[in-house]
C-alpha cells in the first residue's frame, strides 16, 4: 500500500493506460505554437553548429523517436514505474547506446560529441530514460576502459544494441557521498571471487542483465575493484524501489550480495580505486549536465506554448510583464547552460574532462535546469501539476539530479576546493 501506484489507485486514480490516453487527449501541450524561429535562434546562441552533422541528425531522430514512441505514454510509464525495454532496444539501433566509445574503440572526436546531443534530446523526453542510458554507457565505458577482450566481447556489443541492459553498482547504504566509506567486500575463494555486501539507489537494477559491482578485495591498498555479476546470480537479491518521486523510468533497486560467487574473469582487470572510478563518473556527469538541458528544453517550450495560448484577463498571458519574465529567466538558463555543455563536450572531445570543469557544470546546470522546470510548472498554472503536460515529471526528475552523480553541495566544495587549494571534506 505504500507504493505511488497503490496509493493513486486507492485515491481513485484510474492507472489504466485508456484512462491515461482519453485524459491526455484532452490535456497534452500541442508545441505547434512554439515559433520555430526563435527555437532555432537559441540553438545558434548556444552554438549547437559546433557539434557537427553527424550529432545534430542523431539528437533529431533521438528527439522524433520520443516525440513519436514516448511522450504519449510517458506520464502512465512514469506512474507505473516500468523499464521500456522495447525502446531500449530501439534507441540501440539509431546508434543511440554507448554513442560516445572510447578506450580502445575510440570513435573520432566528433563522433564522440554524439553522446551529448543523445542525452540532451532523451531527456527532453524523461531523465529516467536518459540516466538508464548514461548507465548504461556507463558500464560500456568501464568494459572499453578497464576490461578484458573477452569481457568486451560478451558484454559490449549487447549493451550498445539494447539487447542486454547494465548497472553500475557504487553506493551503499552507509556510503554516498563519502565513497571511501563503501564496505561491500569480495574475497578469493579458489579461482572465484566471493561477494559480500548492500548497494543502494542502483539505476536499472531491476531490469539488469549486467551489473558492475564495486567492492574491496583487500589487495593494494583495499582499492576498490570492478567486478561484472550477472542476472540470477545465485545469492544476489535484487529489490525494486518502488517508492521513488524520481526517474521512475529507469526504475532504481537495492542489491544484497550474500556470498555471490563469480568466477576470477568477473574482474575488471585494469580498474584501480577511485580513480578510476571517477573517470567513469566524470564522463557519467557530463552526459548529466546535457541531459538535465534537454528537460530544461522541453520545460521551456512548454512554457512558450502556453504563455502564447492561454488567455486571461482578456490576453494571452505571455502579453504579461511578469510572465515574460519568467520566460527570460528560462531562456537565460537554457542558453547559457547549453554554451557550457557544448564548450565542454569540445573541450572532452580532446582530452579528459578537468575535476573542477566536471562539478562546474553539473552543478551549473542541475540547478539551472530544476529552476526553469520550477518556472515553466508556474507558467502553466493548474496544468502543470498535471503529469500529462510532462512539466512535473520533469521537475520531479530534474530533483533527483541535483543529488545523483555527487551532490550540489558536494561540488561546489570540488569547485571551491580547486580555487582555494583547501579542502572542506
Ligand atoms: C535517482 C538516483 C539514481 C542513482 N543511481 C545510482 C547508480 O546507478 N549507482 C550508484 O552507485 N549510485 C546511484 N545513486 C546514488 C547517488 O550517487 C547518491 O545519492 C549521491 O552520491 C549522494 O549520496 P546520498 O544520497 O547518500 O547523500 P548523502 O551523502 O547522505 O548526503 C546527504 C546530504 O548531505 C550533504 N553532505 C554530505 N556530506 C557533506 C559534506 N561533507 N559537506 C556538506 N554537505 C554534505 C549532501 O550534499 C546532501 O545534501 C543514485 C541516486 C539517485 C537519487
Amino acid at each position: 500500500m505504500n507504493t505511488l501506484h497503490e496509493v493513486l489507485g486507492l485515491a481513485g486514480v484510474d492507472l489504466s493506460s485508456e484512462a491515461i490516453a482519453f485524459d491526455a487527449a484532452d490535456q497534452r501541450l500541442s508545441t505547434d505554437s512554439v515559433d520555430e524561429a526563435a527555437l532555432a535562434e537559441i540553438d545558434a546562441l548556444a552554438g549547437w553548429d559546433a557539434l557537427g552533422p553527424e550529432a545534430l541528425q542523431l539528437h533529431r531522430d533521438v528527439r522524433a523517436l520520443l516525440a513519436d514512441r514516448w511522450l504519449g505514454r510517458a506520464a502512465s510509464t512514469f506512474l507505473a514505474g516500468t523499464f521500456s525495454r522495447d525502446l531500449f532496444l530501439e534507441l540501440g539501433s539509431l546508434g543511440a547506446l554507448g554513442a560516445g566509445l572510447v578506450g580502445d574503440h575510440v570513435a573520432t572526436p566528433r563522433e564522440k560529441l554524439a553522446v551529448f546531443a543523445v542525452m540532451h534530446a532523451l531527456e527532453w523526453g524523461d531523465g529516467g530514460l536518459r540516466c538508464a542510458v548514461t548507465i548504461q554507457d556507463s558500464v560500456i565505458q568501464a568494459l572499453l576502459r578497464f576490461g578484458t577482450a573477452e569481457q568486451q566481447a560478451r558484454w559490449v556489443p549487447r549493451l550498445v544494441s539494447g539487447e542486454a541492459v547494465a548497472s553500475f553498482a557504487l553506493t551503499e547504504p552507509q556510503a554516498g557521498s563519502d565513497l571511501r566509506a563503501v564496505s561491500t567486500r569480495a574475497r578469493r575463494v579458489g579461482g572465484d571471487w566471493v561477494l559480500d555486501g548492500a548497494k543502494s539507489w542502483v539505476t536499472n537494477a531491476p531490469a539488469a542483465d549486467l551489473i558492475l559491482v564495486w567492492a574491496r578485495s583487500g589487495e593494494a591498498n583495499d582499492d576498490l575493484r570492478g567486478f561484472l555479476v550477472e542476472r540470477g546470480a545465485v545469492g544476489l537479491t535484487v529489490d525494486p524501489i518502488r517508492n521513488a518521486a524520481a526517474l521512475r523510468a529507469a526504475t532504481l533497486g537495492r542489491l544484497t550480495l550474500d556470498g555471490v560467487r563469480v568466477p576470477s574473469d568477473s574482474l575488471l582487470p585494469h580498474a584501480w580505486g577511485l580513480g578510476d572510478i571517477n573517470a567513469c563518473l566524470d564522463y557519467n556527469r557530463m552526459t548529466v549536465s546535457f541531459g538535465v538541458m534537454g528537460a530544461a528544453r522541453f520545460c521551456l517550450e512548454a512554457a512558450i506554448t502556453h504563455a502564447r495560448e492561454r488567455e486571461q484577463f482578456g490576453a494571452p498571458i505571455g502579453t504579461r510583464q511578469l510572465v515574460q519574465s519568467e520566460i527570460t529567466e528560462m531562456v537565460t538558463r537554457v542558453v547559457l547552460g547549453e554554451m557550457l555543455s557544448i564548450q565542454s563536450a569540445l573541450r572532452w572531445s580532446a582530452r579528459a574532462p578537468r575535476r573542477l570543469e566536471v562539478s562546474l557544470l553539473k552543478r551549473h546546470n542541475c540547478a539551472a535546469a530544476r529552476d526553469v522546470a520550477a518556472r515553466a510548472r508556474s507558467v502553466l498554472g493548474a496544468r502543470g501539476i498535471d503529469l500529462e503536460s510532462h512539466v512535473a515529471r520533469h521537475m520531479l526528475n530534474l530533483e533527483a539530479s541535483y543529488s545523483y552523480g555527487g551532490t550540489h553541495e558536494i561540488h561546489g566544495l570540488v569547485v571551491a576546493k580547486s580555487v582555494l587549494g583547501l579542502g572542506a571534506f
